[in-house]
C-alpha cells in the first residue's frame, strides 16, 4: 500500500463523522443487561468494549448467571435466600436418601 492510498484508508477508518454515523446506524450492540431494571452493563461501540459496575450472581435453581447493575437490585433480586432454599433442598433430599438407604438395609 503506497502512501497516499494509506492515507484515504486511515482517513476514513478515522474519520469521526463516519463513525458517527455507523454507530447510529447500527446502535450500540448491547452484551449485558440488569436482570432487575434491564439498564445495559455491558455493551459494544464498534470494537470497544464498554463495561459499566456490575455484579455478578449465581443462581443455583437456574444452574446460571446473572448481572445486576447495582446494590438496590442486588437486594431486590434476593439470590441468596434462593440458593439457601436450593442448599437446603438438596441437603433435605440427600438426608432423606441416606435415610432410605440406611432403612432398607436393616430390612434386608
Ligand atoms: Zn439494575
Amino acid at each position: 500500500m503506497d502512501e497516499q492510498c494509506r492515507n484515504k484508508f486511515e482517513n476514513i477508518i478515522f474519520n469521526k463523522d463516519l463513525c458517527r454515523k455507523i454507530i447510529e446506524y447500527t446502535g450500540p450492540l448491547v452484551k449485558k443487561r440488569c436482570i432487575v431494571c434491564e439498564s445495559v452493563i455491558e455493551y459494544q461501540i464498534l470494537t470497544l468494549n464498554i463495561v459499566n459496575e456490575n455484579k455478578k450472581i449465581i443462581n443455583l435453581q437456574a444452574c446460571d448467571k446473572y448481572y445486576v447493575c447495582s446494590e438496590e437490585c442486588y437486594k431486590i433480586e434476593d439470590i441468596e435466600r434462593k440458593n439457601i432454599r436450593c442448599i437446603l433442598a438438596v441437603l433435605i433430599f440427600t438426608i432423606m436418601c441416606i435415610f432410605l438407604l440406611i432403612t432398607v438395609m436393616t430390612i434386608l
